[in-house]
């Protein structure tokens, strides 16, 4: 299969693609996918696909259950699928896909003024959330708020690296880790990282879509920070605009 377009091209909402199987569920499967699979706390992209004669909604898109690595397009309802083989146009609904974006690179953010350790996190197009291993909570969630928009305003460049294997296992620091379970490629894992040079914020393992520059984001308002058992607290963050 060819790498994924939401991996080349987190901006494209648009891209054709042949249909390479059908799931027993009635999902699809396509030889290169624009929607992003579920994972790792960001949802699966929607939209539509469509073809020759035909058009199908596609209500989220899945890994695969046997092979983890394939991504099922599963449809809003049980229509007919495109048969086998069929050359289809992948449309995604950009505007929740875009949401998403934002808020999953603001989630970063967010690692980086809570500087500890991550237990989970979900993403939402207008609410998200970390969990953190913080035993007490913040001192001054004003402060947070601000240096969150501060990095924004900023606008920082955001890019990607690969490095191996024995690079990550030298630096294991560099997981912190936002559950986003990075792609390993031939021994290879993929970085993200925010700012460049000595203005660099941020550089962890990451598998989803982020924003170009960080401006992209527009303003993020802290929300409610919820104690989850002796260790744990919930940070949420809106994206109100
Ligand atoms: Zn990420």
């Amino acid at each position: 299969m060819s790498e994924p377009y939401f991996r080349t091209d987190p901006y494209l909402s648009d891209a054709p693609a042949q249909v390479t199987a059908h799931t027993p569920e009635g999902g699809v499967i396509v030889d290169r996918p624009l929607f992003y699979p579920t994972g790792g706390g960001q949802p699966g992209d929607s939209g539509h696909l469509t073809w020759a004669g035909g058009a199908l909604q596609i209500a989220t898109t899945v890994k695969g259950k046997d092979k983890a690595t394939d991504i099922v397009l599963v449809p809003a309802a049980p229509e007919a699928l495109p048969p086998v083989g069929t050359a289809v146009q992948q449309r995604l609904d950009w505007g929740r896909r875009h949401r998403l974006m934002r808020m999953h690179t603001g989630l970063h953010l967010l690692s980086v003024v809570i500087p500890l350790p991550v237990s989970g996190g979900a993403v939402g197009e207008a609410r998200s959330r970390l969990d953190f291993d913080m035993p007490d909570a913040p001192e001054d969630r004003d402060t947070l708020e601000a240096l969150l928009n501060r990095m924004i305003d900023d606008d920082l460049p955001i890019s990607e690296r690969w490095i191996t294997d024995a690079d990550l296992a030298a630096n294991p620091g560099l997981v912190k880790t936002m559950s986003v379970a990075p792609p390993r490629n031939a021994g290879r894992i993929r970085l993200i990282q925010i700012g460049d040079g000595d203005d660099m914020v941020d550089l962890q393992p990451c598998g989803g879509t982020h924003v170009a520059r960080t401006g992209e984001i527009g303003h993020l308002r802290l929300g409610k920070i919820e104690k989850k058992g002796r260790q744990n607290r919930r940070v949420y963050l809106h994206l109100d605009t």
